[in-house]
């Protein structure tokens, strides 16, 4: 029998495979590989084995991070809609206000023509 295989029961035997003298953390977690024939998690950039759970745990929490940014994202766009409906609101109102203001100054124009003319 070789000296890297453990008898774990009578039908069952377990091979320490050389790779696992491989260091077995890094800090890099930008991409793992998935090696499904040994079942192990390797990072892409220092090859070392990456605890399945460490990397479980980052997904996790990039993904409790990303809901909660798509929620305060979603929260502000709904908030800028409403603030944008009440500010065309109040740019309707102002031009309405515009209108009126110019009709009545051209009435009081024309009126002011006339009583001026009439002194001339
Ligand atoms: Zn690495």
């Amino acid at each position: 029998m070789s000296d890297n295989i453990i008898p774990f029961d009578n039908s069952l035997k377990v091979k320490i495979a050389s790779r696992s003298l491989k260091k077995t953390c890094c800090r890099h977690r930008r991409s793992v590989v998935l090696d499904p024939d040994s079942r192990l998690l390797e990072c892409d950039d220092c090859g070392a084995f990456v605890d399945p759970f460490d990397v479980l745990a980052d997904i996790v929490n990039r993904e409790v991070r990303l809901t909660s940014s798509r929620e305060y994202l979603a929260h502000e766009v709904k908030k800028l809609r409403d603030e944008k409906r009440e500010l065309d609101k109040e740019v309707k109102r102002l031009k309405a206000q515009r209108r009126y203001h110019a009709a009545k100054m051209s009435q009081n124009t024309t009126k002011t023509d006339q009583l001026l003319g009439n002194f001339e």
